[in-house]
């Protein structure tokens, strides 16, 4: 959706020590930190040396490290004093205290386990050791949970206020750490995207540019009906294939991350894209390596988009019950459905809508979230939070919900491999919530803590004595 609003502007891995490295809820693969007897592993509770990377005798250990490489340890030596763990030293932020939820697939939440930060990077997720020396930030995090930086996979930067900068802002304020803007000016909304990316106050941005739609079809003619020349300075109205294919180009070389394509008749009160042009918009944007996102509303919408080989659909079907028909294709295709309940909830049928995403996650679709800030009913950043509530509503387990707000989110953004996840490795967003979003919803609107890339940009914590 779209509101008529004006956009104004506003203003490497480093290899890891040692360190405990989780393969699963309450398993680690060889994890001794520290010196000492072969033992000492059998004192850590829930950590299991697996005989597979070394031998009972101790003497050809193979160690993961954080980075997820593996090391050959030093042969253990039975005969020196056993000092306990290696203390921790060093740059970086140490968070501990926390309910861990790392988002990783089938992973349970881990309590009271730490996460090391290196640079920009989660360097581990494990039981906590000791800290020495003043270069390492530790942030005690008891009682709270912490999580993967919130993803919110659909807003518009062209409805912001002549203020976004104080949107992204917003974004930052409930742990939003990424967002994936859907149609704006290209000028305008690529240096917003650099300005973030260079260090910027802000979420990180992943932009489509301008959509393509119709000529005359949404929102040219819908939310644009009184001015249609602003509609125009953030959407590509499609007169024939050529021209189609030519636009698509033009927007790739001028570095955009997604295609986004508007591929609806607005119940029959707009016309919509010719299926064939859709389909070539599609097939030159994935020759060029992009991914295709389609706004929908219908049963008719979403399978033409998954006939043209969409790779994600926004809103979904919002007008009328999900079919079967409907449901298993976007199983077969794994295409993402992106829920924006919220802002459809107070214009729309919001008990059809409730009763799709549930039939979707039932059947093993893959949910994205996201707010349609700003359009009416949402805002910046806390409509993320609202929307986790609407999926719980639909009967998503939270740990599923909060999937579809992390990981399943970073992969519709394309930033799997970095993002989504609480894991070594990748970039360090994350956020800590007062409480437990598992058993009170409420929580995820309780933001204390976020990092982005590994840096404090908000920290609310209580002080604690020492
Ligand atoms: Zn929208």
């Amino acid at each position: 959706m779209l509101n008529r609003r004006t956009w104004s502007r506003g203003a490497g891995a480093r290899r890891a020590p040692l360190q405990a490295v989780p393969v699963q809820a309450t398993r680690y693969l060889a994890v001794l930190p520290w010196r000492g007897h072969a033992a000492a592993a059998g004192l850590a509770a829930g950590l299991i040396a697996l005989s597979a990377c070394g031998d009972s005798s101790g003497s050809n250990n193979a160690v993961i490290s954080a980075d997820g490489g593996v090391a050959d340890a030093a042969p253990l030596d039975a005969s020196r004093p056993d000092t306990g763990p290696e203390p921790l030293r060093g740059p970086g932020v140490y968070l501990r205290g926390a309910t861990v939820i790392t988002a990783e697939e089938g992973a349970a939440p881990r309590e009271g386990e730490a996460v090391l930060v290196r640079g920009d990077r989660i360097s581990s997720v494990a039981p906590p050791l000791p800290v020495a020396g003043d270069e390492l930030q530790v942030l005690d995090l008891t009682g709270m949970t912490l999580l993967p930086g919130l993803i919110d996979s659909h807003v518009h930067l062209a409805t912001a206020p002549s203020a976004v900068d104080r949107a992204l802002v917003r974004c930052l304020d409930y742990g939003v750490t990424s967002i994936k803007d859907v149609a704006s000016p290209l000028v305008e909304v690529l240096a917003a995207r650099q300005r973030i990316a260079a260090g910027g106050e802000g979420p990180r941005i992943v932009t489509t540019g301008p959509a393509f739609t119709a000529v005359g079809g949404h929102p040219i003619s819908t939310l644009g009906r009184d001015d249609p020349a602003w509609a125009r300075t953030f959407m590509i109205e499609v007169t024939d294939e050529l021209q189609a294919r030519a636009e698509v180009r033009r927007l790739h070389g001028a570095g955009v991350d997604q295609i986004k394509v508007v591929y609806t008749n607005c119940r029959t009160t707009c016309p919509r894209l010719a299926e064939p042009w859709l389909q070539a918009i599609v097939a030159q944007a994935h020759e060029l390596g992009l991914k295709v996102v389609v706004h929908t509303n219908t049963n008719d919408d979403v399978q033409g988009a998954l006939r043209a080989g969409a790779d994600g659909v926004e809103h979904g079907v919002t007008a009328e019950l999900i079919s079967d028909e409907t449901v298993a294709q976007l199983v077969a295709t794994r295409a993402v459905y992106v829920s924006t309940y919220v802002v459809y909830a107070g214009a729309t049928n919001s008990i059809n809508m409730r009763a799709n995403l549930k039939q979707l996650n039932v059947a093993g679709a893959r949910l994205a979230a996201g707010s349609d800030a700003e359009n009416s009913g949402t805002g910046w950043g806390v409509t993320v939070a609202e929307e986790f509530a609407a999926l719980l509503a639909a009967e998503l387990t939270p740990l599923q919900a909060l999937a579809a707000l992390t990981r399943t989110g970073a992969e519709h953004l394309g930033l799997g491999p970095q993002l989504g996840t609480i894991s070594p490795g990748k970039l360090a967003d994350l956020i800590a919530v007062d409480g437990d979003p598992l058993s009170d919803s409420t929580a995820l609107s309780r933001v204390r803590l976020v990092l982005r890339s590994g840096k404090v940009v908000r920290n609310t914590l209580p002080v604690r004595p020492h």
